[in-house]
């Protein structure tokens, strides 16, 4: 069935499939590039997300779903394996960050991080561009936000702090279920949950604003109700400043293809809804969509949870991404 796919016969190798425990080592392919900041190009992004700053490409948390293979597949990294073992590098970036930073003809605006690459992946233990990018944003005072699935960003609990006092900064730990079997096949080299809510604490406890994102929430996986109870109910009991959240969305046949060959192996009778609900579209159908955030809306309501970094975002704004 599925090798009438069009995924195949782009030529990306489905490697991961057969497991991805491989020791070998993570490749790291140093390049150099022209420009830092990019100006978000999503119709519908709320102005807080003007600039996007990505400093890796490829990532090797691997979840099976990300989007970013799309972009790494695109590049020439046609097997799977690539997206998450041939990480590039931008060795200069904080040069020409720096540069477009200082520039006094930019505005000053929103950058976010951890959109198609985690800034905190273990390549950055040895590039450490994430915590020069975060210097060099608190140094021009432009506020920055992102999200990651490491705990390696409390490393760096002394820039957070100082870009959140200087401009403005929000971290978000992103989670898409607290069930560590689920966790292996969804996020197959991120570090545990656990890991993850404790760097939330202690983030909160440097007073650094923080939240959780439930991205995506995963059709057939992790929208049960009791699912998303249990993500909110952490919110609401931790205390972050911001809950959001989005569905999955499946672009384009490398993203859908891979995602559905990889679930098919783990989760037959989820493969088979999810064909079925999403069929030639990169969204569920609406209604399920409506009917989930619902869900997700009358729960917050349940745990008396509200987002409150207020000023920054609107509620609306927030439940855009
Ligand atoms: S952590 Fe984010 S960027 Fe990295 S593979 Fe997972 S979804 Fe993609």
């Amino acid at each position: 069935m599925l090798s009438q796919e069009p995924f195949l016969s782009m030529a990306y190798s489905p490697a991961y499939a057969e497991g991805d425990d491989d020791p070998r080592e993570v490749e790291y392919i140093e390049i150099k590039v022209k420009s830092a900041l990019h100006h978000t190009r999503l119709p519908y992004s709320p102005k807080p997300f003007y600039y996007s700053l990505n400093l890796y490409r490829g990532c090797r948390h691997g979840c099976p779903f990300c989007f970013a293979r799309y972009t790494h597949w695109f590049l020439g990294f046609q097997n799977s394996f690539d997206f998450q073992r041939k990480i590039q590098v931008k060795v200069n970036l904080l040069e020409v960050l720096e540069e477009e930073l200082s520039n006094p003809r930019r505005k000053r605006e929103w950058v976010t991080l951890g959109a198609a690459t985690d800034p905190y992946q273990p390549a950055e233990k040895k590039y450490g561009l994430a915590r020069g990018a975060f210097r060099l944003l608190a140094k021009y005072g432009w506020p920055a936000v992102f999200s990651t699935k490491s705990d390696l960003v409390l490393r760096d609990l002394d820039v957070l702090g100082e870009l959140a006092r200087r401009s403005n900064a929000g971290v978000a730990m992103t989670l898409t279920t607290l069930d560590p079997a689920l966790q292996k096949f969804l996020e197959p080299h991120a570090v545990p949950v656990a890991r993850r809510l404790e760097a939330l604490r202690q983030l909160k406890a440097h007073g650094i604003p923080c939240g959780i994102h439930l991205m995506p929430i995963i059709p057939f996986l992790t929208d049960r109700e009791e699912a998303i109870e249990s993500m909110v109910r952490t919110a609401a009991e931790m205390g972050v400043d911001y809950f959001v959240y989005n569905v999955l969305r499946l672009r384009g046949q490398v993203v859908k293809g891979y995602y559905y060959h990889v679930l098919q192996k783990f989760n037959g009778p989820a493969f088979e809804q999810t064909r079925k609900l999403y069929g030639s579209r990169p969204y569920p159908p609406e209604g399920y969509v409506a009917a989930l955030y619902r869900k997700v809306k009358s729960l917050k309501e349940k745990w008396g949870y509200q987002n409150r970094w207020k000023g920054i975002f609107s509620d609306k704004q927030l439940e855009l991404f």
